[in-house]
């Protein structure tokens, strides 16, 4: 549950969420909303997904959307931006969060794996944006904080397309965030560690239970954790081209 003793300091800004649909978007949707911000819940076929997290926001007051469009297609995503700004006139914060893994070692790895990874991961946060930035840059304000992961940071077995398409991530904010700083547009990284999630869910339970005890915290992390500092960064000025871990102490 999102917590309760939230604040309306995000009143007036809009947000997207890509994949807000379900896991840790979902939860970012709903604390973003919880803090005042009208948020556009973005999914692939999580229809009634996104519509349940919409109801959960309208629940306390909060106003959302939800907009199907796969992130890996320009098309789709630059839809996305315009809905949004059809809706709700505006875009502040940028929250790229859909992502997807197609774990093999590299010798099993088919290209299908690869570009599927690569495409949903990385080349999404160029679709969307590429298609927002001139908004943000234009208004003097934006926030574009990317979702990437530990595994970009340290790597992982069986993971070489999503650990490229995390890194990749790492790499776009820090050069974005040189060129938008002067502009009032910050872009930011949140890396989360192993995160209790659907994703997650895939994975069986004694590899789980190997992860579990390399982590410093000895426990995965919740969905809230990494919706906490997604929105700190919201809400933060003077902080760019950073990456902020929230991973138990499973990489320091
Ligand atoms: P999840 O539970 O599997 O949810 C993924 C979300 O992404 C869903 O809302 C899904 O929507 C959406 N999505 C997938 N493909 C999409 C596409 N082509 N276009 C638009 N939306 C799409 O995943 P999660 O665990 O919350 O992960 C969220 C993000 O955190 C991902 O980028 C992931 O890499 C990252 N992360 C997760 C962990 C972890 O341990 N869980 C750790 C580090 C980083 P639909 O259902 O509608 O397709």
């Amino acid at each position: 549950m999102v917590k309760q003793e939230a604040d309306a300091s995000l009143k007036d800004k809009i947000a997207i969420v890509t994949g807000g649909s379900r896991g840790i978007g979902a939860t970012i949707a709903k604390i973003l909303a919880a803090n005042g911000a009208s948020v556009m819940i973005n999914y692939n076929t999580s229809k009634d997904a996104a519509e349940s997290v919409i109801a959960e926001i309208n629940q306390y007051g909060g106003k959302a959307f939800a907009c199907k469009a796969n992130v890996g297609n320009i098309d789709e995503a630059q839809y996305l931006i315009e809905e949004t700004k059809k809706q709700f006139g505006r875009v502040d914060i940028l929250v790229n969060n859909a992502g997807i893994t197609r774990d093999r070692t590299f010798k099993k790895l088919s290209a299908e794996d690869w570009y599927e990874v690569i495409n949903v991961n990385l080349n999404s946060i160029y679709h969307t944006t590429s298609a927002v930035i001139d908004t943000m840059l234009e208004q003097k304000y934006g926030r574009i904080i990317n979702i990437s992961s530990i595994i970009g940071q340290s790597g992982a077995f069986g993971q070489t397309n999503y650990s490229a398409s995390k890194s990749g991530m790492i790499g776009f904010t820090k050069s974005l965030a040189l060129e938008t700083a002067k502009n009032g547009v910050t872009v930011n990284a949140v890396c989360p560690g192993f995160i209790d999630t659907e994703m997650f869910a895939a994975v069986p339970d004694q590899v789980i239970e190997q992860i579990v005890s390399k982590i410093p915290m000895k426990r995965l992390g919740a969905t809230e954790e990494v919706a906490e500092a997604v929105l700190f960064l919201a809400k933060s000025s003077y902080i760019t081209g950073q990456s902020i871990n929230v991973n138990g102490g499973a990489y320091m």
